[in-house]
């Protein structure tokens, strides 16, 4: 059971800002995600997929404000109105669970949400933000719960949750919430990311489907740490040599593929730019990336597909990878 330190040393709470009317606000960018790797290892006995991935943050991020308010309320504004702003959204989740853990009914907060992150894309774009709520009202509130017992909250709330506190590149076990940090991928690597906004994949039909055609090769729980070794000890280190490109795998791309065409028309747009590294699914879908070297090299495919891009109706980024999760910002 977690609880509020009572603590002198609070990290964070510096970055509390007061506006010229003494309100007290904080802010935090709340990162996306990319799967550099994807593994089903078999189920577990919670009913969910024990999971082997390596996630990596990029530099696509929401901005989330948070002003304390006196009357107790917790209340979240979204500048997407397609977006749910209650109950079920994880951001008002995230901050009901740290008021409740705080035993404090007179915290409250207005919580203003600014999406760049697509909805319902594969990369973690809601994990995020609730994860940037933690942090965010642990800092407001002054409550000095330690990362790690925010990693837990997380936990409790989402399956991708955990990783985006911390973020940068972590191998991630379990439902998502064993994380290892690795050190963060040296080289200058930049992703270009697409997406057809109104294609949507839902989780539990990736996994329902990934489960229906290759539950009779699962592994038993006693063969999951083999496969977690395997990783660990697979070169996702740099150097990443270009004779030997970055082995991007996702398992759920092998069954959404056949069924969504748009994640296959994505993907084979990705094949065709100049200097990528390598091409993958991230999540469940539908967002597809391509790897490159640098930035660089990025913005010049990006440069020469995008009227491709456009034509074939496709959303598209141009992203770095980030070495952070959420941060407070000043
Ligand atoms: O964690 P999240 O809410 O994204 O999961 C949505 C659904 O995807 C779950 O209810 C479950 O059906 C499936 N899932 C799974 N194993 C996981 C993660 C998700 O089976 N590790």
């Amino acid at each position: 059971m977690l609880h509020a330190k009572q603590s002198s040393e609070q990290p964070g709470i510096n970055m509390l800002s007061r506006t010229t009317s003494n309100e007290e606000i904080v802010r935090v960018s709340a990162p996306a995600k990319i799967n550099l790797h994807l593994e089903v290892l078999g189920l577990r006995d919670d009913g969910f997929h024990e999971l082997a991935m390596v996630m990596q943050s990029i530099n696509l991020t929401d901005l989330l404000t948070f002003r304390a308010c006196p009357e107790g309320t917790i209340q979240l504004i979204c500048d997407q109105p397609s977006l749910s702003t209650g109950e079920d959204n994880l951001v008002v989740r995230a901050a009901k669970l740290l008021k409740s853990l705080s035993k404090r009914s007179d915290l409250g907060v207005s919580i203003d949400l600014q999406k760049r992150i697509p909805i319902g894309a594969g990369l973690a774009g809601g994990s995020t933000d609730g994860a940037a709520a933690l942090v965010g009202l642990n800092a407001l509130w002054g409550l000095n719960f330690s990362s790690s017992e925010l990693e837990s909250m997380a936990a409790e709330l989402g399956s991708d949750m955990p990783f985006c506190v911390a973020g940068g590149t972590q191998l991630c076990f379990g439902r998502g919430e064993l994380l290892e940090p690795l050190p963060s991928i040296q080289e200058p690597m930049a992703v270009v990311l697409i997406k057809d906004p109104s294609v949507s994949v839902s989780t539990p039909w990736a996994y329902g489907r990934y489960k229906d055609i290759n539950q009779d090769s699962y592994l038993k729980a006693n063969k999951f740490e083999s496969r977690r070794q395997a990783l660990r000890e697979k070169s996702w280190l740099p150097p990443l040599r270009s004779s030997d490109p970055p082995p991007l795998h996702n398992d759920l791309q092998n069954v959404v593929v056949p069924e969504i065409l748009a994640v296959k028309n994505a993907l084979s747009l990705l094949h065709l730019l100049p200097n990528s590294l390598s091409v993958a699914m991230s999540g469940s879908g539908p967002s597809c990336f391509a790897l490159f070297a640098d930035l660089r090299d990025a913005k010049s495919a990006i440069n020469r597909y995008q009227k491709a891009f456009d034509g074939a109706g496709l959303e598209s980024w141009c992203c770095s990878l980030l070495s952070h999760g959420v941060k407070l910002e000043q």
